[in-house]
Parts: C-alpha cells; structure tokens; sequence
C-alpha cells in the first residue's frame, strides 16, 4: 500500500528546498525525496559570493546544508532516495491522488502534488583529473566563478556555443587570458555572441582543440591539450567545461509528463 502524501517534492537544490520551505510555512507537509547525492550542483562549489545574506560569501556545501537543515527546522520530511519512477494513475484521474512514485529502496508514494525541482547536471568529459580537481581549478560555472580568477594568468573555457563565449566574457573581467578551445574548426554561438568576443583582445581561440587531460597537486595547474593533432601541456588557473546541460529526468519515462529531446520538461503551452 503507497503512502499517501499532500505533497512531494523532488530535489535537492536551492530550487527544491526553497519550495519545500514555502510549503511546510503553508502547513502542507511536503516530503523531500532529497536523491542519493544530496545538494545538488552547488555541492561542487567552492565560494558562493552571489546569494544575498553572506557578505564575506559561503562555501557551495555548507550552504545547501543549510538550506536542508532550515527546511528540516519547519518540519519537512526528507528521505535520501532517488526517485526511479513516476506514474499518474489514469482511472483516477478524477481524483487528486493520482501520482505514483517509487524510489531507489523500493518505497512507494501517492501524492496528490508533485514538484519536479531535480534541475540538471552540467556535462563533463570525465577527463583524467577532473573529479580530483573539480571545484580546485575545474568547473561548470564561470558566471559564478569568475571573481576567483582575478589576476590569473591562463583560464580555459571549452565549449563552441553562447555558454561558451558567456563563459568566457564573465571571465575576461578578471583573468589575464582566456582561451576557448574548440574542438570543430568553426564556432556553433550565434553571430553577436561571436562579434562580443571579438571586442575583448584578452579572449582567444584554439579551433580543432580538445582537453585530454588536468594535472595539479592541490589545484589545476596544467591542461594537456591536442590542438591540431599535436599534444602539448598548457599552463592553466582554471578550465570550465560549457558543453551542455543534462537535465535528471530520467525517471519521467512512461509518466505522460512531455519532455523534450534533451530532456527537458514542456511546461503547459510551452510545446
Ligand atoms: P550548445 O548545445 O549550444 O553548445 C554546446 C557546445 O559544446 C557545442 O559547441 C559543442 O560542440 C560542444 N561540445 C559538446 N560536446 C563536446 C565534447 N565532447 N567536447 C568538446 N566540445 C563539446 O550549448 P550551450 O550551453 O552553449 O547553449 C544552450 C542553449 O542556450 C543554446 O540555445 C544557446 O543559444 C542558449 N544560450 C544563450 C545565451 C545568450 O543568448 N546569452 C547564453 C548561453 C546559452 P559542437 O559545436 O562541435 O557540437
């Protein structure tokens, strides 16, 4: 027999913990089904100098802790399961009791409200190196990190698309040199995104390139490259990977819920 539930939230970032406060403060018992990995992508922050309330800013962990911790004050259930499936109960469609979802142990939940807050996981080449120095030098977010590489001699950003070259100017403020590797001969980011770059004479970049793999003792300190067909090792601050996103919803296969081709939910009249 499922467990019924008001309402189930699925996550565990900011997204998800920020609705769940809402809805225990609304007196709706919500259940965070959190994942296996809780805290979602700033769990590979370092420092969060962006969010409101921190001014000497906060580490990317300890804030989610915090989130989760004041969700769990006001009296929100969290369980540390994956959700594997999630399935509307057609017969019962007149009802509000119509979502079903199992978890990663087997667990079982009905709920007349589900709030899908599972975000996306930005994509990696899960390169030699990369999960020792992610967060030291390697990273997904140069919007966020930018302010870090003040000063820095070399940053790498790869990537042909608008993230790219978004990536890249949010960088350009602070490093002294940022090079783009690409790893076509031309760019995929639209024309104006491209003519921006151009106006930064600190942003440079490597077509036919790929990173094959990082190197550092505590902190990314070179980048072995094969540009051309040749392979060198670059001295490097940093590197940000912006090649794509996957957004975790997986588990929506076979529930009626649209997504698109990358995965990523149509919101009603958004198709
Ligand atoms: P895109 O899918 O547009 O681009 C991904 C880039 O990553 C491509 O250049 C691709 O190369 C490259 N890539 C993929 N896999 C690899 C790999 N294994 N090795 C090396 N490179 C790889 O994603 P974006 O995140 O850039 O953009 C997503 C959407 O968001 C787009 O529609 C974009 O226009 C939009 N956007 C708009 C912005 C704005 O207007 N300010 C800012 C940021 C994004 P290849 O080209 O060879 O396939």
């Amino acid at each position: 027999m499922s467990d019924l539930r008001n309402l189930i939230i699925i996550g565990s970032g900011p997204a998800a913990w920020t609705a769940a406060i809402y809805a225990a403060r609304a007196k709706l018992n919500p259940l965070v089904l959190a994942g296996e990995q809780s805290g979602g992508q700033l769990m590979n922050t370092m420092l969060v100098e962006n969010f409101p309330g921190f001014p000497e800013g906060i580490l990317g962990p300890e804030l989610m802790v915090n989130m989760r911790k004041q969700a769990i004050r006001l009296g929100v259930e969290v369980i540390d399961k994956d959700v594997t499936k999630l399935t509307q109960n057609s017969k019962l469609k007149t009802t509000n009791y119509n979502l079903n979802l199992k978890t990663s142990n087997k667990a079982e939940f009905m709920a007349k409200a589900v709030i899908i807050a599972t975000g996306a996981t930005a994509n990696t080449l899960k390169l030699p190196g990369e999960k020792r120095l992610m967060g030291r030098g390697v990273g997904v977010c140069a919007v966020c990190d930018a302010p870090l590489y003040k000063d820095a001699e070399r940053v790498f950003v790869i990537g042909g698309g608008d993230s790219a070259i978004e990536e890249a100017m949010a960088l350009a403020k602070y490093a002294k040199e940022i090079i783009i590797l690409v790893r076509k001969n031309k760019m995929r980011a639209t024309a104006i995104m491209q003519d921006h770059i151009k106006q930064r004479n600190n942003i440079k970049i490597w077509y036919n390139s790929e990173a094959l793999e990082f190197l550092g003792e505590k902190n990314l300190e070179q980048v072995k490259i094969i540009k051309g067909g040749k392979e060198s090792l670059c001295s490097a601050k940093g590197l940000f990977y912006a090649i794509g996103h996957t957004p975790a919803t997986k588990f929506l296969v076979g529930s009626g819920i649209k997504v698109d081709d990358n995965g990523y939910i149509f919101i009603k009249g958004g198709e």
